[in-house]
Protein backbone atom coordinates (compact mmCIF):
# COMPACT_ATOMS: atom_id res chain seq x y z
CA UNK A 1 0.00 0.00 0.00
CA UNK A 2 1.34 3.32 -1.02
CA UNK A 3 1.57 5.27 2.57
CA UNK A 4 3.03 8.35 0.50
CA UNK A 5 -0.94 8.95 -0.81
CA UNK A 6 -1.37 12.97 0.51
CA UNK A 7 -4.98 13.57 0.97
CA UNK A 8 -5.80 16.88 1.91
CA UNK A 9 -6.39 16.03 4.84
CA UNK A 10 -2.89 15.92 5.92
CA UNK A 11 -2.04 19.75 4.91
CA UNK A 12 -4.93 20.75 6.89
CA UNK A 13 -4.06 19.86 10.38
CA UNK A 14 -3.71 23.20 11.90
CA UNK A 15 -3.01 21.60 15.53
CA UNK A 16 0.43 23.60 16.05
CA UNK A 17 -0.31 26.83 13.99
CA UNK A 18 -4.57 27.55 15.14
CA UNK A 19 -5.12 30.29 17.39
CA UNK A 20 -4.21 32.20 20.45
CA UNK A 21 -7.15 32.43 22.37
CA UNK A 22 -6.26 33.32 25.78
CA UNK A 23 -9.67 34.90 26.64
CA UNK A 24 -11.37 31.90 24.89
CA UNK A 25 -9.80 29.20 27.15
CA UNK A 26 -10.15 31.54 30.42
CA UNK A 27 -13.61 32.02 30.26
CA UNK A 28 -13.74 27.93 29.76
CA UNK A 29 -11.57 27.14 33.00
CA UNK A 30 -7.81 28.24 31.76
CA UNK A 31 -5.29 25.75 30.83
CA UNK A 32 -5.19 23.30 33.77
CA UNK A 33 -8.76 21.57 33.01
CA UNK A 34 -9.81 18.06 33.67
CA UNK A 35 -13.61 17.94 32.97
CA UNK A 36 -15.71 15.00 33.84
CA UNK A 37 -13.52 11.56 32.71
CA UNK A 38 -11.09 9.35 34.98
CA UNK A 39 -8.49 7.14 33.78
CA UNK A 40 -9.21 3.64 33.83
CA UNK A 41 -7.63 0.03 33.02
CA UNK A 42 -9.55 -0.67 29.54
CA UNK A 43 -10.03 -4.26 28.76
CA UNK A 44 -7.03 -5.76 26.40
CA UNK A 45 -5.26 -2.32 25.85
CA UNK A 46 -4.26 -1.41 29.81
CA UNK A 47 -4.51 2.23 30.99
CA UNK A 48 -7.13 4.46 29.12
CA UNK A 49 -9.57 7.48 29.80
CA UNK A 50 -13.38 7.16 30.78
CA UNK A 51 -16.24 9.60 30.69
CA UNK A 52 -17.54 9.79 34.28
CA UNK A 53 -20.79 11.18 33.16
CA UNK A 54 -22.89 11.78 29.35
CA UNK A 55 -21.11 14.13 27.40
CA UNK A 56 -22.61 16.37 24.95
CA UNK A 57 -20.52 17.17 21.37
CA UNK A 58 -17.95 20.28 22.06
CA UNK A 59 -17.62 19.71 25.82
CA UNK A 60 -14.06 20.60 26.88
CA UNK A 61 -12.61 17.59 28.26
CA UNK A 62 -9.10 18.79 29.00
CA UNK A 63 -7.03 21.92 28.42
CA UNK A 64 -3.49 21.10 29.89
CA UNK A 65 0.07 22.75 29.19
CA UNK A 66 2.72 20.69 28.01
CA UNK A 67 5.57 19.74 30.36
CA UNK A 68 8.03 20.62 27.71
CA UNK A 69 9.12 21.11 24.00
CA UNK A 70 10.83 18.75 21.35
CA UNK A 71 12.73 20.94 19.14
CA UNK A 72 12.86 18.44 15.60
CA UNK A 73 15.19 19.13 12.86
CA UNK A 74 11.68 20.30 10.35
CA UNK A 75 9.98 22.05 13.23
CA UNK A 76 9.28 22.33 16.80
CA UNK A 77 6.66 20.03 18.28
CA UNK A 78 4.86 19.57 21.58
CA UNK A 79 5.79 16.60 23.84
CA UNK A 80 2.64 16.58 25.85
CA UNK A 81 3.36 14.23 29.05
CA UNK A 82 0.36 15.57 31.33
CA UNK A 83 -0.78 12.01 32.82
CA UNK A 84 -4.84 12.69 31.08
CA UNK A 85 -3.64 13.69 27.94
CA UNK A 86 -1.11 11.43 26.88
CA UNK A 87 -3.66 7.96 28.47
CA UNK A 88 -5.84 8.91 25.57
CA UNK A 89 -6.09 6.19 23.39
CA UNK A 90 -6.01 6.09 19.75
CA UNK A 91 -9.59 5.11 17.52
CA UNK A 92 -9.70 5.30 13.56
CA UNK A 93 -12.75 6.78 14.43
CA UNK A 94 -12.55 8.33 17.50
CA UNK A 95 -14.97 10.66 19.82
CA UNK A 96 -12.90 13.33 20.61
CA UNK A 97 -10.77 15.88 18.81
CA UNK A 98 -7.46 17.07 19.83
CA UNK A 99 -5.72 20.64 18.92
CA UNK A 100 -2.67 22.92 20.27
CA UNK A 101 -4.03 26.67 20.99
CA UNK A 102 -0.41 28.23 20.61
CA UNK A 103 -1.65 30.90 23.03
CA UNK A 104 1.19 31.52 25.89
CA UNK A 105 0.81 28.32 27.19
CA UNK A 106 0.43 26.55 23.78
CA UNK A 107 -2.15 24.45 25.47
CA UNK A 108 -3.64 21.12 24.11
CA UNK A 109 -7.24 21.64 24.19
CA UNK A 110 -9.23 17.80 24.19
CA UNK A 111 -13.07 18.06 23.24
CA UNK A 112 -15.81 15.61 22.70
CA UNK A 113 -16.22 15.45 19.05
CA UNK A 114 -19.61 13.12 19.41
CA UNK A 115 -22.36 12.48 22.02
CA UNK A 116 -20.35 10.02 24.63
CA UNK A 117 -22.14 7.60 27.58
CA UNK A 118 -20.77 7.62 30.77
CA UNK A 119 -18.10 5.13 30.93
CA UNK A 120 -16.92 5.12 27.35
CA UNK A 121 -13.98 5.32 26.51
CA UNK A 122 -12.39 8.29 25.10
CA UNK A 123 -10.00 8.63 22.10
CA UNK A 124 -8.51 10.42 19.90
CA UNK A 125 -6.91 10.00 16.48
CA UNK A 126 -2.97 9.06 16.54
CA UNK A 127 -3.10 9.42 12.80
CA UNK A 128 -2.86 12.01 9.88
CA UNK A 129 -3.58 11.66 6.70
CA UNK A 130 -3.67 7.78 6.52
CA UNK A 131 -7.10 7.96 9.04
CA UNK A 132 -8.91 8.61 5.55
CA UNK A 133 -7.28 5.68 4.24
CA UNK A 134 -7.81 2.00 3.84
CA UNK A 135 -7.22 -0.21 6.87
CA UNK A 136 -3.56 -1.86 5.50
CA UNK A 137 -2.54 1.85 5.37
CA UNK A 138 -3.53 2.44 8.77
CA UNK A 139 -2.47 -0.42 10.06
CA UNK A 140 1.21 0.34 8.50
CA UNK A 141 0.93 4.10 9.57
CA UNK A 142 0.39 2.97 13.29
CA UNK A 143 2.89 0.21 13.27
CA UNK A 144 5.42 2.38 11.99
CA UNK A 145 4.98 5.26 13.85
CA UNK A 146 3.81 3.56 17.24
CA UNK A 147 4.38 -0.06 17.36
CA UNK A 148 0.94 -1.58 17.65
CA UNK A 149 -1.88 -2.91 15.67
CA UNK A 150 -5.13 -0.67 16.27
CA UNK A 151 -7.88 -3.62 16.97
CA UNK A 152 -10.55 -0.17 17.51
CA UNK A 153 -14.20 -1.52 16.09
CA UNK A 154 -13.79 0.36 12.12
CA UNK A 155 -10.32 -1.84 11.91
CA UNK A 156 -11.92 -5.00 13.26
CA UNK A 157 -15.29 -4.08 11.05
CA UNK A 158 -12.78 -3.48 7.77
CA UNK A 159 -10.83 -6.79 8.81
CA UNK A 160 -14.21 -8.96 8.42
CA UNK A 161 -14.60 -7.49 5.02
CA UNK A 162 -14.76 -9.78 1.75
CA UNK A 163 -11.25 -9.82 0.09
CA UNK A 164 -12.57 -8.52 -3.08
CA UNK A 165 -13.95 -5.24 -1.22
CA UNK A 166 -10.57 -4.93 1.25
CA UNK A 167 -8.59 -4.65 -2.44
CA UNK A 168 -11.19 -2.51 -3.86
CA UNK A 169 -10.85 0.17 -1.62
CA UNK A 170 -7.15 -0.19 -1.42
CA UNK A 171 -7.06 0.01 -5.43
CA UNK A 172 -8.99 2.72 -4.74
CA UNK A 173 -6.91 4.98 -2.60
CA UNK A 174 -3.58 4.13 -4.71
CA UNK A 175 -5.34 4.55 -7.86
CA UNK A 176 -6.20 8.45 -6.71
CA UNK A 177 -2.48 8.68 -5.22
CA UNK A 178 -0.61 7.55 -8.67
CA UNK A 179 -3.21 8.78 -11.43
CA UNK A 180 -5.87 11.36 -10.56
CA UNK A 181 -4.24 13.24 -8.31
CA UNK A 182 -1.36 14.36 -10.43
CA UNK A 183 -3.86 14.65 -13.52
CA UNK A 184 -6.12 16.67 -11.24
CA UNK A 185 -3.87 19.29 -10.63
CA UNK A 186 -2.49 19.15 -13.57
CA UNK A 187 -6.24 20.19 -15.16
CA UNK A 188 -6.72 22.62 -12.48
CA UNK A 189 -3.34 24.05 -13.52
CA UNK A 190 -3.93 24.77 -17.19
CA UNK A 191 -7.59 25.04 -16.87
CA UNK A 192 -7.64 22.12 -19.07
CA UNK A 193 -11.79 20.93 -18.89
CA UNK A 194 -11.06 17.65 -20.64
CA UNK A 195 -8.60 16.55 -18.72
CA UNK A 196 -10.74 17.12 -15.26
CA UNK A 197 -14.18 15.19 -16.63
CA UNK A 198 -12.32 12.63 -17.45
CA UNK A 199 -10.52 12.42 -13.76
CA UNK A 200 -14.06 13.06 -12.74
CA UNK A 201 -15.49 10.31 -15.41
CA UNK A 202 -12.93 7.61 -14.08
CA UNK A 203 -13.03 8.39 -10.40
CA UNK A 204 -16.67 8.49 -10.35
CA UNK A 205 -16.39 5.23 -11.95
CA UNK A 206 -14.25 3.87 -9.23
CA UNK A 207 -16.85 4.68 -6.60
CA UNK A 208 -19.17 3.25 -8.38
CA UNK A 209 -17.78 0.01 -8.04
CA UNK A 210 -16.83 0.41 -4.25
CA UNK A 211 -21.09 1.50 -3.82
CA UNK A 212 -22.02 -2.01 -5.78
CA UNK A 213 -19.98 -3.57 -3.12
CA UNK A 214 -21.09 -1.97 -0.33
CA UNK A 215 -24.62 -3.15 -0.80
CA UNK A 216 -23.80 -6.48 0.42
CA UNK A 217 -22.12 -4.17 4.08
CA UNK A 218 -24.46 -3.48 7.03
CA UNK A 219 -25.88 -0.06 6.50
CA UNK A 220 -24.10 0.81 9.83
CA UNK A 221 -20.60 0.50 8.13
CA UNK A 222 -21.00 2.01 4.83
CA UNK A 223 -20.27 5.29 5.94
CA UNK A 224 -17.28 4.35 7.70
CA UNK A 225 -16.11 2.35 4.90
CA UNK A 226 -16.45 4.49 2.74
CA UNK A 227 -14.02 7.18 4.21
CA UNK A 228 -11.92 4.51 3.74
CA UNK A 229 -11.55 5.69 0.33
CA UNK A 230 -12.22 9.65 1.17
CA UNK A 231 -9.37 10.55 -1.11
CA UNK A 232 -11.51 9.30 -4.14
CA UNK A 233 -14.62 11.65 -3.07
CA UNK A 234 -12.72 14.55 -2.57
CA UNK A 235 -11.43 14.37 -6.14
CA UNK A 236 -14.61 14.28 -7.93
CA UNK A 237 -15.56 17.04 -4.91
CA UNK A 238 -12.35 19.10 -6.79
CA UNK A 239 -12.77 18.17 -10.11
CA UNK A 240 -16.96 19.56 -9.69
CA UNK A 241 -15.50 22.71 -8.33
CA UNK A 242 -12.95 23.09 -10.69
CA UNK A 243 -15.61 22.82 -13.14
CA UNK A 244 -17.56 25.05 -11.39
CA UNK A 245 -20.37 22.57 -11.45
CA UNK A 246 -22.38 23.70 -8.29
CA UNK A 247 -24.88 21.00 -8.28
CA UNK A 248 -22.93 18.11 -8.73
CA UNK A 249 -20.37 19.70 -6.26
CA UNK A 250 -22.82 19.79 -3.93
CA UNK A 251 -23.69 16.17 -4.03
CA UNK A 252 -20.03 15.55 -4.13
CA UNK A 253 -19.32 17.80 -0.86
CA UNK A 254 -22.27 16.19 0.74
CA UNK A 255 -20.40 12.77 0.65
CA UNK A 256 -16.72 14.10 1.48
CA UNK A 257 -18.76 15.56 4.58
CA UNK A 258 -21.03 12.15 5.67
CA UNK A 259 -17.33 10.31 5.26
CA UNK A 260 -15.46 12.96 7.36
CA UNK A 261 -18.05 13.28 10.01
CA UNK A 262 -17.84 9.38 10.15
CA UNK A 263 -13.80 8.97 10.93
CA UNK A 264 -13.02 12.67 11.88
CA UNK A 265 -15.67 14.84 13.81
CA UNK A 266 -14.17 17.88 14.45
CA UNK A 267 -11.82 18.30 12.58
CA UNK A 268 -9.73 21.07 10.62
CA UNK A 269 -11.07 18.50 7.88
CA UNK A 270 -14.44 18.57 9.08
CA UNK A 271 -15.38 21.87 9.33
CA UNK A 272 -13.28 23.46 6.34
CA UNK A 273 -15.60 20.31 4.27
CA UNK A 274 -18.86 21.59 6.02
CA UNK A 275 -17.88 25.33 4.89
CA UNK A 276 -17.55 24.83 1.93
CA UNK A 277 -20.79 22.89 1.36
CA UNK A 278 -23.03 25.18 2.92
CA UNK A 279 -22.26 28.07 0.90
CA UNK A 280 -22.16 25.84 -2.15
CA UNK A 281 -25.48 24.92 -1.45
CA UNK A 282 -26.66 28.43 -0.33
CA UNK A 283 -25.49 29.79 -3.99
CA UNK A 284 -27.57 26.69 -5.43
CA UNK A 285 -30.98 27.02 -3.74
CA UNK A 286 -31.02 30.33 -2.16
CA UNK A 287 -30.39 31.81 1.30
CA UNK A 288 -32.90 30.92 4.17
CA UNK A 289 -33.91 27.78 1.69
CA UNK A 290 -34.63 24.28 3.38
CA UNK A 291 -31.36 22.58 2.14
CA UNK A 292 -29.01 25.72 2.71
CA UNK A 293 -30.68 25.35 6.70
CA UNK A 294 -30.13 22.04 7.08
CA UNK A 295 -26.09 22.31 5.32
CA UNK A 296 -25.79 25.31 7.97
CA UNK A 297 -27.18 22.84 10.75
CA UNK A 298 -24.30 19.99 9.86
CA UNK A 299 -21.81 22.91 9.18
CA UNK A 300 -22.70 24.18 13.29
CA UNK A 301 -22.44 20.94 14.36
CA UNK A 302 -18.21 20.79 12.87
CA UNK A 303 -17.71 23.90 14.22
CA UNK A 304 -19.24 23.01 17.74
CA UNK A 305 -17.64 20.16 17.81
CA UNK A 306 -13.78 21.55 17.54
CA UNK A 307 -14.71 24.63 18.82
CA UNK A 308 -17.18 24.54 21.91
CA UNK A 309 -20.51 26.01 21.95
CA UNK A 310 -20.49 29.70 20.23
CA UNK A 311 -22.50 31.79 19.27
CA UNK A 312 -24.43 32.30 15.99
CA UNK A 313 -21.97 35.57 14.97
CA UNK A 314 -18.89 33.32 15.98
CA UNK A 315 -20.12 30.49 14.04
CA UNK A 316 -20.21 32.66 11.02
CA UNK A 317 -16.96 34.25 11.19
CA UNK A 318 -15.31 31.12 11.28
CA UNK A 319 -17.19 29.52 8.57
CA UNK A 320 -16.92 32.25 6.72
CA UNK A 321 -12.97 31.84 7.23
CA UNK A 322 -12.67 28.03 7.00
CA UNK A 323 -14.95 28.43 3.12
CA UNK A 324 -11.98 30.69 1.88
CA UNK A 325 -9.42 27.46 2.82
CA UNK A 326 -7.99 25.52 0.26
CA UNK A 327 -8.28 21.73 1.73
CA UNK A 328 -10.81 20.70 -0.99
CA UNK A 329 -9.85 22.06 -4.40
CA UNK A 330 -6.24 20.60 -3.22
CA UNK A 331 -6.68 16.81 -3.97
CA UNK A 332 -3.86 15.93 -2.88
CA UNK A 333 -1.78 18.12 -4.37
CA UNK A 334 0.30 19.01 -1.44
CA UNK A 335 -0.98 22.23 -1.05
CA UNK A 336 -3.61 24.25 1.12
CA UNK A 337 -1.99 24.39 4.30
CA UNK A 338 -5.02 25.80 5.49
CA UNK A 339 -3.76 26.62 8.99
CA UNK A 340 -0.71 28.20 8.58
CA UNK A 341 -2.76 31.25 7.32
CA UNK A 342 -5.67 30.97 9.97
CA UNK A 343 -4.04 30.26 12.88
CA UNK A 344 -4.62 34.19 14.96
CA UNK A 345 -7.46 34.81 12.75
CA UNK A 346 -9.45 32.10 14.44
CA UNK A 347 -7.90 32.77 17.43
CA UNK A 348 -9.58 36.29 17.46
CA UNK A 349 -12.87 34.92 16.14
CA UNK A 350 -12.84 32.72 19.43
CA UNK A 351 -11.34 35.01 21.60
CA UNK A 352 -14.26 37.72 20.30
CA UNK A 353 -11.37 39.89 18.76
CA UNK A 354 -12.04 40.50 15.49
CA UNK A 355 -13.52 39.01 11.69
CA UNK A 356 -12.52 37.21 9.12
CA UNK A 357 -9.91 38.34 6.56
CA UNK A 358 -10.74 36.37 3.57
CA UNK A 359 -7.89 36.23 1.03
CA UNK A 360 -4.78 34.91 3.32
CA UNK A 361 -5.81 31.21 3.02
CA UNK A 362 -3.66 29.19 2.33
CA UNK A 363 -0.75 31.83 2.83
CA UNK A 364 1.89 28.77 3.93
CA UNK A 365 1.03 26.17 1.24
CA UNK A 366 3.52 23.72 0.97
CA UNK A 367 4.50 23.77 4.73
CA UNK A 368 3.31 19.84 5.35
CA UNK A 369 4.68 19.62 9.26
CA UNK A 370 2.05 20.26 11.24
CA UNK A 371 1.46 16.19 10.77
CA UNK A 372 4.23 15.83 13.17
CA UNK A 373 1.85 16.90 16.07
CA UNK A 374 0.08 13.07 16.54
CA UNK A 375 3.70 11.72 16.24
CA UNK A 376 4.69 13.91 19.27
CA UNK A 377 1.74 13.10 20.99
CA UNK A 378 2.23 9.07 20.38
CA UNK A 379 5.86 9.11 21.48
CA UNK A 380 4.38 10.37 25.10
CA UNK A 381 1.54 8.08 24.95
CA UNK A 382 4.34 5.59 24.62
CA UNK A 383 6.61 6.77 27.30
CA UNK A 384 3.11 5.96 29.80
CA UNK A 385 2.55 2.83 28.56
ZN1 LIG B 1 -8.37 1.27 14.12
Amino acid sequence: MNLNVRVSWQQTITTASEAPADGFLLSEGGTHFIGPIKVSIIEGKGRGVLATEAISPGQLLLCVEPLGVVTGPEQTSLSVEQLQFSLLNHSCAPNAINWVLPCAARAMVVRAARHIAPGEELTISYLGGPQLLPLDARREALGSAFGFECGCPRCRAEEELSPGLATLLQDTASRVAQSFSPRLKRGMASGDRQQLMEVRRQAAAMMTMVYQQLRRVQPSLREQLLSSCYSCVEAIADADTALGDDEAAAGSLGKCLKAAAAVTPGSDLHVIVASKLEEVVGRLHGEGSLQQQQAWQACVEAHVARYGQLDQARLRRLAELNRTLTNVGGAGNGGGNAGRGRGGQVGAVLAGAGGVQPGRAGAGRGQAGQQQQPVALGKAVRRWR
